[in-house]
């Protein structure tokens, strides 16, 4: 367990590919990073099946079992981890950041903040029940999936454009299936997909129910007319829900600079936040692309920057004190 009277250099909030990754690095330049990797670490890995798209495993590799690779490569090198939810933190512009495990304090010069995203749900039933076993909520990681196949993916924005025209290049026949009339999606993005021969779009529908068959897959989805009432049910082997993501930033929200959506704002090329000592990686800070090869790109990012504030900024003397007075153990290795 960490020491919560000792100044980390750096800490770590979330344990999935940015996370692990900033860990990596931090702990090869011998700054002991201390991580605090969630209840179900792993991150949105953690409930994905295969990963065929990471370079590396030319064989693929299913995501748990990844994000236990990631992990252990950074504890090699002496990386630190917390297997529980931060509750709060308390950020500065320049010193002392503040992170709380209910009242237990821990204290540190950096916080790298990698919490992620999460897929929006749509709250109805078998769409939990059916993940992995038809349903999805990530286009690029499972379209290959249902090569010569049924597939339907859910919503009307780019995010539903973007993920229909990939797996349109798998599926048989997909079918965009919106609630409304009108597609929030732009036009440039809404083009492309009209212009596929296998895609169809079906308005305005709302999805009631995820249906599995005999074998225990999806086989069907319910749907109800949103101005008739009626009901109406297409058979399909897949269903992607492509609704939009929540960033998990609650726990800084008012502290940090966030975009209307919650994402943390980070200057343009760096993982550099509004406040000093302060780095935002991964799917918290990414509208686009939302991958794991891009979160643990700008993980290392992350991890390059913080060594580079601890290097060349002076954190103050108060720094090294704890609230009570007494001198608190410096961690070390810049
Ligand atoms: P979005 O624009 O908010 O669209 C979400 C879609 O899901 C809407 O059609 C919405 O319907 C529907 N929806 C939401 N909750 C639903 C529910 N409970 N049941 C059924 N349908 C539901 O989200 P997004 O597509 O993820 O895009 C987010 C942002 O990222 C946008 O600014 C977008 O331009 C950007 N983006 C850009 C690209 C690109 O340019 N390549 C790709 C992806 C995303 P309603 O319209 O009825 O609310």
């Amino acid at each position: 367990m960490a020491d919560s009277k000792k100044i980390e250099n750096v800490i770590i909030v979330g344990g999935g590919p940015a996370g692990y990754t900033a860990a990596l690095y931090t702990a090869r330049a011998n700054l002991e990073p201390l991580v605090f990797e969630g209840f179900q670490w792993g991150g949105q890995l953690q409930n994905t099946t295969e990963v065929e798209n990471y370079p590396g495993y030319p064989e693929g590799i299913m995501g748990p079992e990844m994000m236990s690779q990631f992990r252990a490569q950074a504890e090699r090198f002496g990386t630190r981890f917390v297997t529980d939810d931060v509750d709060r933190v308390e950020l500065s512009d320049g010193g002392v950041q503040k992170v709380f495990l209910g009242d237990e304090e821990h204290l540190a010069k950096t916080v790298i903040l990698a919490m992620g995203a999460e897929p929006k749900r749509l709250g109805v039933p078998g769409e939990m029940e059916l993940g992995g076993r038809g349903v999805s909520t990530c286009g690029v990681c499972d379209g290959a999936f249902f090569k010569d196949q049924k597939v339907i993916v859910i919503g009307g924005g780019d995010s539903a454009m973007e993920d229909s025209i990939f797996i349109s290049k798998f599926a048989s026949d997909l079918k965009i299936v919106t609630r409304r009339p009108q597609f929030r999606a732009s036009k440039i993005m809404l083009d492309r997909a009209r212009e596929k021969d296998n895609i169809e779009f079906k308005a305005p529908l709302v999805p009631l129910e995820f249906v599995a068959g005999d074998s225990g897959k999806l086989e069907k989805v319910r749907f109800r007319h949103a101005e008739t009432g009626e009901e109406e049910e297409i058979a399909t082997d897949g269903a992607f829900i492509a609704i939009g993501h929540i960033p998990k930033s609650e726990i800084v929200q008012d502290q940090v600079a966030t975009d209307e959506d919650g994402y943390i704002v980070v200057e343009p090329g760096s993982t550099r936040t509004n406040l000093g000592g302060v780095f935002a990686v991964g799917d918290v800070v990414d509208h686009t692309y939302r991958q794991a090869i891009t979160a643990a790109g700008t993980g290392c990012m992350g991890a390059l920057d913080a060594e580079r504030y601890l290097r060349d900024s002076d954190v103050p003397v108060e720094a090294h004190w704890l609230p009570g007075g007494e001198p608190a153990e410096i961690a070390t290795g810049t």
